[in-house]
């Protein structure tokens, strides 16, 4: 299916017009990047000396230090004012206490809402107390305005003051054939709308006060304890104007509590959900209802760091590729079954940073390129791409004349696969561009198995998405390669054991076992798409009615 609507693509846009020109065997035969380098950077940054490197601990100085100095060793210039390859990222932490006042009053009757329980609540506008008394509940069903798809949930309802309650993922996630959502939205696949940011996001630029999503496992695409938050901690950049584009809060309500609480107000949730996958629907303030919270919020403010080097292009220096990876990740936790504490990210995402590093290596040995190249190290992408988006929101080269970003997060260490595994296929022209550079390395593109996981949402590349930054993410988490080692059953089976037993854990380490030759041509393939793209004149566009092709129509004069 993805191969019919690559060469789509292909033939609608036309790689010729676009500007490129197809990379000849020769040059595709080189292999830019080595294996032994990316192990070697991977097992340093992943190593103990940086006791995982959480944001704003002694371990990310270190790892910056470290980083500045792989940026400079690889001759990158500084990318910031005033010769700086770091970018001060202040962020946020703040914490809803387990006992936190919460609850739900129907018909005079009060209903306690309990953290963790009922509630996975956060509160991410630094106030030292979250007070909401009284505030009606309004039903919105999915909580989508989308005009590229014409389809409104929101009407004329004023939300202000009020407390906005939500379904999880968008109106096509269980739509059938009859209802108006039916095939709107990307079938099962996630659209941004499906994403609990995007609610949130809408709820608080509709001046509500708080919103709440009710959690169903299947359309969250995990169950109640992942979307619980350990200790109630939240994060986020520190604001200009925290209490306009924040919530004074925002959670999950767990499913059972939600049946009753609307069951209390006279509704269904199930009818509600039906009414939801309707073009006519229209928000359900609840009758006698309100939400009231009541405690104290602990708030601190870390500055933490992003690094970017740059090659600045020849011709056309205000043009931009961006490169990137996260830096982050979790910190020190408790020991594992084998006494780990740290937990060093090497897959995720150190090696990402070794790829950046190499790709870096690999450009500064040719010739200078006509347009500029970023490379990034983000930090805090494990709390929710926060430097990527202050960068976003405060970038060096402008967002409007950047061509596109590439981002990569955990490269698989089985060795060569015969494919490379899109997430977000159909989304834009930089699609084609990767099904003919792997192409030439004799390998095909498989669209991620699983989209309405939504993976394609949460990399470091979708702040810029969101901006209009065409944008293409390489997970080796997407789903499993055809590897050359076993095929596509291997392949499945190291996701599914790594995601179980070492995603996000001390267990994520690196390894004198792995193959990182597949990895190597991955990696290549960036470098190649990043090349075609920085000494071409070409535009990628976003594919029509997709989500961010409108922002980036917006500022289309500024790309003649
Ligand atoms: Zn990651």
């Amino acid at each position: 299916m993805l191969k019919t609507r690559l060469r789509l693509a292909s033939a609608l846009f036309g790689l010729s017009a676009l500007g490129w020109t197809p990379t000849n065997a020769a040059e595709s035969a080189t292999n830019p990047v080595d294996p032994q380098r990316l192990s070697d950077i991977t097992r340093a940054l992943s190593s103990d000396e940086f006791e995982g490197r959480a944001p704003g601990t002694p371990g990310e100085t270190k790892a910056i230090a470290y980083l500045v100095e792989q940026f400079k060793a690889a001759g990158l210039e500084p990318a910031g004012p005033k010769g700086s390859y770091t970018q001060v990222v202040p962020l946020v932490r703040t914490q809803v206490p387990m006992d936190a006042s919460m609850s739900v009053t129907v018909g005079g009757k009060r209903r306690p809402l309990v953290q963790q329980q009922d509630m996975a609540a956060l509160a991410l506008r630094p106030v030292d107390r979250v007070r909401i008394g009284n505030a009606p509940l309004v039903f919105v069903g999915y909580g989508v305005s989308a005009p590229e798809r014409g389809w409104d949930d929101y009407k004329d309802i004023d939300l202000r003051g009020k407390v906005a309650v939500y379904l999880v993922n968008d109106p096509d996630f269980e739509a059938a054939s009859g209802d108006d959502a039916f095939g709107k939205f990307g079938g099962k696949a996630a659209t941004y709308y499906a994403r609990w940011t995007y609610k949130y996001e809408e709820a608080a630029r509709r001046g509500a006060i708080a919103a709440l999503i009710v959690h169903e496992t299947e359309p969250a695409a995990y169950g109640w304890k992942t979307a619980i938050a350990p200790n109630g901690e939240g994060y986020d950049i520190v604001r200009p104007d925290a209490a306009r584009e924040r919530l004074l809060l925002q959670s999950w309500l767990h499913r059972d509590a939600a049946v009753e609480i609307f069951r209390d107000a006279g509704l269904d949730l199930e009818a509600l959900k039906q009414s939801a996958r309707s073009k006519a629907f229209r928000p359900v303030q609840l009758k006698d209802a309100t939400f009231a919270a009541d405690f104290p919020l602990a708030h601190t403010r870390i500055d933490s760091h992003n690094v970017l080097g740059r090659i600045t292009g020849q011709k056309r220096p205000r043009e931009s590729i961006m490169i990137g990876a996260h830096w982050d990740a979790y910190g020190i936790g408790e020991p594992d079954t084998n006494g780990l504490r740290f937990r060093s990210g090497a897959l995720d995402d150190a090696i990402g940073i070794a790829a950046v590093i190499e790709i870096a290596r690999a450009f500064k040995q040719g010739p200078r390129p006509d347009r500029t190249i970023l490379f990034s190290a983000w930090t805090a992408e494990e709390r929710n791409l926060l430097g990527s988006e202050y960068y976003a929101s405060h970038p060096w080269l402008p967002i409007e004349t950047t061509v596109a970003n590439f981002t990569m997060d955990v490269l698989q260490p089985n060795g060569l696969a015969r494919d490379i595994v899109l997430v977000g296929a159909g989304q834009n022209e930089l699609e084609s561009l990767l099904a003919q550079q792997a192409a030439g390395q004799g390998r095909v593109v498989t669209p991620d198995a699983k989209p309405e996981r939504g993976l394609a949402f949460r990399a470091d590349h979708f702040p810029f998405a969101k901006r209009g930054v065409p944008a293409l993410v390489l997970m080796g988490l997407g789903g499993g390669h055809d590897l050359v080692k076993g095929g596509r059953e291997a392949g499945d089976r190291w996701v599914s054991e790594f995601t179980a037993q070492c995603y996000h854990q001390a267990c994520d380490r690196w390894s004198e076992s792995w193959d990182l030759s597949g990895a190597a041509q991955d990696v290549t393939l960036v470098y190649q798409m990043a090349s075609q793209l920085a000494n071409s004149r070409a535009w990628p566009q976003w594919n029509p009615g997709t989500e961010f092709r409108a922002v980036r129509d917006a500022s289309a004069a500024q790309r003649k």
